[in-house]
């Protein structure tokens, strides 16, 4: 079974609406593996969005500073989320970055609007409620980074009845 990190940036805790979209992925049988608030530091975040998530590098460090100072606005919410193929399932639900450009239905397309430029206009960082690990290699990193091995726990939900084996044949 795979694993994914989603964080519940400062903006969603802030507005209250971390158990509205929490909802959303138990609803569709994705099964919370670990749950923590947390308020990381400038270090933390540099080996998130850098050293992991290439963000400096790929956009430059107006965009990366603006995005830091953004993230260390308030307390976030992370947790590890399992099911199948669950980078990828988390990822649809959530949207694409920018929430001008996130289909209705989508998270970021649904409780926010802005756009790049506006955000970048007030230095800020794009406020898009939630962070999701992009790819499987990207979130086991994340997992290892905002996660001791100790803060994952083991247990079985009722979704698991139809993604496990199952225990029975057909009856004839
Ligand atoms: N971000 C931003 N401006 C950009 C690109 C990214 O403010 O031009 C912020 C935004 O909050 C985004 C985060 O930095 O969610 C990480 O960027 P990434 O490209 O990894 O997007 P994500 O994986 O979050 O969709
Ligand atoms: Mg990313």
């Amino acid at each position: 079974m795979e694993r994914t990190l989603i964080v519940f940036k400062p903006d969603a805790v802030q507005r209250g609406i971390v158990g509205e979209i929490l909802s959303r992925f138990e609803r569709a049988g994705l099964k919370i593996v670990g749950a923590k608030m947390l308020n990381p530091d400038y270090k933390h975040y540099f080996e998130h969005y850098e050293g992991i998530g290439t963000l400096k590098t790929r956009k430059g460090d107006k965009i990366f500073e603006d995005q830091l100072a953004s993230m260390q606005e308030g307390p976030v919410i992370a947790m590890v989320l399992e099911g199948v193929e669950a980078v990828e399932v988390v990822r649809k639900m959530v949207g694409p970055t920018e929430p001008k450009s996130a289909q209705p239905g989508t998270i970021r397309g649904d409780y926010a609007h802005v756009t790049y430029s506006a955000a970048a206009s007030i230095n800020r960082g794009v406020s898009n409620i939630i962070h999701a690990s992009a790819e499987k290699d990207e979130a086991e990193q994340e997992i290892a980074h905002w996660f001791s091995d100790s803060e994952l726990h083991d247990y079985q939900t009722v979704h698991e009845r139809f993604t496990q084996p199952a225990p029975h044949k057909a009856k004839k």
